[in-house]
């Protein structure tokens, strides 16, 4: 229709799997917190968009290159971010904990993390968070481009933990991940939906917008707690 056509139509960049922000059903379905939000908010704002689910790192880069215009995935918002980036408004806590086997035993605490090897993910906080103790701990920096190989390597006991936002590891954990969380969430910080800074002023206001407006009807809520429960 006309009005169909008259529709503002983006291309937006998510990761491939970072649940429960997003993650692909078996029917090849794009679902998680953040793709249920954008949904929504793109009903209510009157806008379509094309998914490109990549790497976190592509998907930042993508961004930044004018290739995509937006990205949600779980991206959490930082000073260093707001250089290249404009964001929404925060929509989600987190904090970076680290990660090891259940089945090791001897790794409980940043100190026992002294000369191993960690894994980290390529672009993420927590890679960044990782660099700054490298130093003071020793470590031994080993880099992937998706969440899932990174713990598959930490299990078979390749690296001693990993570096991971705690709402993710987490609920890997809950669904099943051999994983134990060794740290309390540190460098907290928030996501947010964002754009190339100084471009696409108009998504960014419709994604603030239509996030308020699921706020105040309690919709947020209900995304949220279809994925992690009542208590979340
Ligand atoms: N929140 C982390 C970051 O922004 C990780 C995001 C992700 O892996 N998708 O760097």
């Amino acid at each position: 229709s006309a009005e169909a056509a008259n529709r503002p139509h983006y291309t937006i960049t998510t990761d491939t799997t970072y649940p429960p922000f997003e993650f692909q059903t078996e029917s090849g379905e794009f679902k998680g917190i953040d793709m249920d939000l954008l949904k929504a908010i793109s009903k209510r704002e009157n806008f379509t968009y094309t998914l490109k689910p990549m790497s976190f790192n592509s998907g930042v880069q993508s961004v930044q290159a004018g290739q995509a215009d937006a990205i949600i995935a779980g991206m959490s918002i930082t000073d260093e971010r707001r250089q290249s980036f404009d964001f929404s408004d925060p929509y989600y806590k987190s904090g970076i904990v680290i990660a090891t086997s259940d089945k090791n035993k001897k790794i409980n605490s940043l100190d026992d993390l002294k000369g191993q090897k960690v894994a980290v993910k390529t672009g993420t906080a927590g890679a960044d968070y990782a660099q700054s103790l490298a130093s003071k701990y020793n470590l031994q920096i080993v880099s992937f481009n998706d969440s899932n190989t990174m713990y598959a390597d930490v299990m078979v006991g390749n690296e001693v933990a990993a570096f991971e936002d705690q709402p993710v590891m987490a609920y890997a954990i809950a669904q099943g991940t051999k994983m134990r969380i060794i740290t309390d969430p540190a460098n907290g910080g928030s996501y947010g939906f964002a754009v190339k800074k100084g471009s696409n002023a108009e998504l960014l206001s419709k994604f603030n917008k239509g996030y308020a407006s699921l706020v105040a009807d309690g919709t947020y809520d209900k995304i949220v707690q279809s994925y992690l429960g009542k208590n979340a």
